[in-house]
């Protein structure tokens, strides 16, 4: 994107996140739903096809860019970002990674316009962390194939009208054994659980998908057989930095949110923003969001330059996340009292942002990632 359009585009999401988002918010966690009207102005800036290629009637982001439109939507509430997450990571990813031709025309329109959402569904009731280790079957019969298990915490799932599904299509063990299935939400045989009750980030959902006798067609084989855990690996570092990049816009919002009150509290005659204590507070967040936000750009902008990231993405998803948990505890503590009851933005703000250290790979997860690159760098 040139970059005028670009810098048009951030102060139209600034303009959008200040205008209609922020004020929404109430109305979004109080409904646990995301208004019609709200997911229109999100289509209508084309948000839900952001990394989706032109050509395809998406607006064709790299993950430089895209990084900063997130730093930007994720000042409001994480529930608008996530509806479009799934389309903009992996939902198109997969698809213009490995898709065919036929696969890629019939749904990259689709999900860029937001006509349709998209989800994910690897983790299982006994396959987090491992995911190597699940036990979705996908047995081989006549013209296609029959699906079933059942997958846990999928993001959008009530709502979703495609997913891509990994599930064990052979005999073989681990990782190699399992393929990746395009599934519609109107296939016979596919249900989906109530959504759960969250601790946070409320406005977007996450269910179990059942998957019963489904049938799907050899054509909805997403990549060759034996590939679907590959292809979520080689899709896993722009996941991962976009949730770098989303800690850092609830981290923004924290702390804009903890010099507010400060400036207005009084204790001791003096607003608490006078007291020294309280400004080191402020001056170790200010200083850890502008570090992860310095990482995520520099580590997007070398992933748009078709550089290995994989280490630096996990860098990144375990600073900047969790840098948004300490950032989100420094601002209950300087509400004091107020910071502990429900309904501060504060108080929700800390709950929204201790996902970020447990999905898209968890801290002990990012951990293991970065030691074993080092050490494989030393040959
Ligand atoms: C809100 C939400 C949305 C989600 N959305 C999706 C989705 O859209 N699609 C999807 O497929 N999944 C989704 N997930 C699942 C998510 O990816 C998993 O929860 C995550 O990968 C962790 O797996 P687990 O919960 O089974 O924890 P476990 O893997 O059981 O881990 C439990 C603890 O053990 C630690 N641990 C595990 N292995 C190791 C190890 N080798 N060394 C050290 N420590 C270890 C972990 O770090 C963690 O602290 C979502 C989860 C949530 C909560």
């Amino acid at each position: 994107m040139e970059a005028s359009i670009l810098k048009e585009f951030l102060e139209t999401i600034e303009r959008l996140v200040r205008e209609e988002l922020v004020p929404a918010e109430e109305e979004t966690i109080a409904s646990d739903r995301v208004s019609e009207r709200i997911r229109g102005l999100l289509r209508d800036l084309g948000l839900y096809g952001m990394t989706v290629p032109e050509e395809y009637g998406g607006l064709g982001m790299t993950s430089a860019e895209e990084v900063e439109v997130l730093f930007r939507l994720c000042f409001a509430s994480v529930a608008y970002r996530n509806l479009l997450g799934t389309n903009n990571g992996v939902g198109s990813g997969a698809l213009l990674a490995v898709g065919s031709a036929e696969q890629k025309q019939k749904y990259l329109p689709e999900i860029a316009a937001g006509r349709i959402v998209t989800a994910f569904a690897i983790t299982e009731n006994d396959s987090g962390s491992d995911a190597s280790s699940l036990r979705t079957q996908a047995r081989k019969v006549e013209g296609g194939w029959q699906i079933n298990g059942v997958k846990r915490f999928i993001t959008n799932a009530p709502e979703a009208q495609l997913f891509t599904v990994l599930a064990r299509s052979s005999e073989r063990p681990g990782a190699s054994g399992i393929s990746a299935f395009l599934v519609e939400r109107n296939t016979p045989g596919i249900s989906i659980g109530s959504p759960e009750k969250k601790m946070g980030q409320q406005g977007s959902h996450v269910a179990d998908v059942i998957l019963s006798d489904v049938f799907v067609s050899d054509s909805s084989m997403l990549g060759g057989e034996g590939e679907g855990l590959k292809l979520a690996m080689r899709l896993v570092n722009r996941g991962r930095l976009t949730i770098a990049a989303a800690s850092v816009g609830v981290a923004e919002r924290a702390l804009h949110e903890a010099l507010q009150y400060a400036i207005q509290r009084r204790q001791f005659g003096s607003r608490i923003a006078d007291f020294q204590l309280v400004q080191a507070l402020l001056a170790d967040s200010r200083a850890e969001i502008a570090a992860a936000k310095a990482l995520v750009r520099e580590t997007a902008g070398r992933h748009s330059a078709g550089e290995d990231i994989q280490l630096d993405a996990s860098c990144a998803k375990m600073f900047a996340s969790e840098m948004a948990g300490r950032v989100a505890d420094r601002a209950v503590q300087i509400h004091g009292g107020m910071g502990y009851m429900v309904g501060t933005v504060a108080e929700r703000l800390y709950r929204d942002a201790r996902l970020f250290r447990i999905y898209e790979g968890t801290t002990q997860i990012q951990q293991i990632t970065i030691a074993k690159q080092m050490l494989r760098q030393l040959g």
